[in-house]
């Protein structure tokens, strides 16, 4: 369960960016997580209890911002949704996607804290 690891890095992450903000609680993390990004959320969450417990993100919330899959379309000229993930093709056209422009992001976007 590679959710494992992830909440991991999210957490040392998280605890950099606590210390550089001096902050003795953080109430929330706020995840951008790509629709190609291949994270199961309940696992995530479960995990991330795991792994934040005894630091100062402990008890905070995991707050998971889902980012839709874009892709970019070169028949027109627009970056387009497609239809389904396992299927990369302009909704518009059927032209297969090029460039995937979003959807693979897992990032912190924001801690919340208590400073
Ligand atoms: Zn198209």
């Amino acid at each position: 369960m590679h959710e494992i690891d992830l909440a991991q890095d999210i957490v040392n992450l998280a605890l950099e960016q606590a210390s550089r903000l001096r902050a003795t609680r953080v109430l929330a993390v706020n995840l951008r997580v790509g629709q190609l990004a291949g994270v199961e959320a309940g696992a995530l969450h479960a995990a991330y209890r795991e792994a934040s417990a005894r630091t100062v993100l402990a008890g905070s919330r995991l707050a998971i911002i889902d980012v839709p899959l874009v892709v970019w379309c070169a028949v027109c000229l627009a970056e387009v949704t497609p239809v389904r993930i396992n299927r990369l093709r302009c909704p518009r056209c059927d032209t297969a996607a090029g460039e995937i422009r979003r959807g693979r992001e897992l990032e912190i976007a924001a801690l919340e804290v208590d400073a």
